[in-house]
């Protein structure tokens, strides 16, 4: 078996003893006689399944009963759009933090729904002519008074920027959280809701996680189509129609994972993965990392080289060595190493050694 260390993005490096697991339940999910892929989604086998998993999560991120735990179809992305069409009425405001790329969408999903119907979207602690380097700082977040909800991304995927602390609100905080989700000891009992696509850190894509103040979930639009309801998932605990079963259950076994690993030894691997390879970068000149020290994220490391085509044969010569998709977003350029929860530290131990060495043949 040969494992690349794989520094994806998304879909990325998912916890090899999660794979084996998977692989050996595929055939026969304990003594049913059926993959969980054919199991039906209304039967105790796969009811326990996705309670544990529920249950799992709320309990990793010390949220309680005042909150739901959904899985919604149509990833990260989608929830740019339901959030605005479940919450943002004729007179409305929503505040949006304009932070990179990701924030940027939600932004204008948002404003798309606002234009239809008669609310109005603010941009507060817009930083957007400083991506990919930072995100915003404490002093520019201007909220607005009344405003319905504010929303955040923790972290921005392709500037590999992040937010070390939360802005200071009165109003309902939303998040996406795709990118660095249980990957950063955060206080998520801040967040009235909160999302991620499942890809990076949580399992396979294809779906966001969601989590949701219940209260919140009522007063959502009823009239907008019944899936893109908040409220039809909650009501029916994502059982509404047939869920991604499947992803669900390689999910809930990523959550046991974590739990095995121990958050808090987690946060403190992914940060030591991190500080490696940030140091590497800033032991030379060489290398150049892309975002301001101060909002550099412990899961998407984004450096540059002195021309393009030494990135391109950085980027070729680590593949021709096992380390696959170091290539930066095709928005952006340059290098960017993706280390979430499941990327192993040997693979970061790879990479730095890569490093040094590409830059002694080739500085
Ligand atoms: C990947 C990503 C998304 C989009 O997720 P999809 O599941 O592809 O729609 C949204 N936000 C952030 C921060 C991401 O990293």
């Amino acid at each position: 078996m040969a494992r690349a260390y794989n520094f994806s993005a998304g879909p990325a490096t998912l916890p090899l003893e999660v794979l084996q697991q998977v692989q050996a339940d595929l055939v026969d999910y304990k003594g049913t006689g059926m993959s969980v892929m054919e199991m039906s989604h209304r039967g105790k086998d796969y009811d326990a399944i996705h309670a544990e998993a529920i249950a799992n999560f709320k309990e990793l991120c010390g949220i309680g009963d005042d909150y739901e735990v959904v899985f919604v179809q149509g990833g990260g992305s989608m929830q740019f759009a339901m959030i605005p069409m479940n919450f943002l009425e004729a007179g409305d405001t929503a505040d949006y933090a304009n932070m990179g790329t990701w924030s940027g969408k939600a932004l204008k999903e948002a404003q798309k729904v606002a234009a239809l119907r008669g609310a109005s979207v603010n941009t507060v602690a817009n930083c957007a002519k400083d991506i990919p380097t930072r995100m915003p700082a404490d002093g520019e977040w201007k909220f607005t008074e009344g405003a319905k909800y504010a929303h955040i991304c923790t972290n921005e995927t392709i500037s590999g920027v992040q937010l070390k602390k939360l802005p200071e609100v009165n109003v309902p905080l939303f998040a996406d959280m795709s990118s660095d989700i249980l990957g950063i000891d955060r206080d998520f009992t801040k967040f009235d809701l909160f999302y991620a696509g499942a890809q990076k850190n949580l399992g396979p894509s294809g779906m966001a996680v969601v989590a949701i103040k219940k209260e919140l979930a009522a007063k959502g639009n009823d009239k907008i189509p019944t899936l893109l309801q908040y409220r039809t998932h909650v009501d029916n605990n994502s059982l509404y129609n047939t869920p991604p079963t499947f992803s669900i259950y390689v999910f809930g076994e990523v959550m046991k994972w974590v739990k095995k690993t121990g958050k808090a030894n987690l946060f403190a691997l992914n940060d030591a993965k991190a500080k490696k390879i940030y140091d590497a970068i800033d032991s030379t000149e060489f290398y150049r990392g892309t975002a301001l020290k101060e909002y550099r994220s412990n899961m998407n490391v984004t450096f540059r080289l002195p021309t393009e085509e030494l990135e391109a044969k950085f980027v070729a010569d680590a593949k021709a060595l096992g380390m696959s998709s170091l290539k930066g977003h095709r928005s952006v350029g340059g290098i960017r190493a993706t280390i979430y929860n499941a990327f192993p530290m040997a693979g970061v131990d790879a990479l730095v050694e890569f490093m040094k060495d590409f830059e002694k043949k080739n500085g």
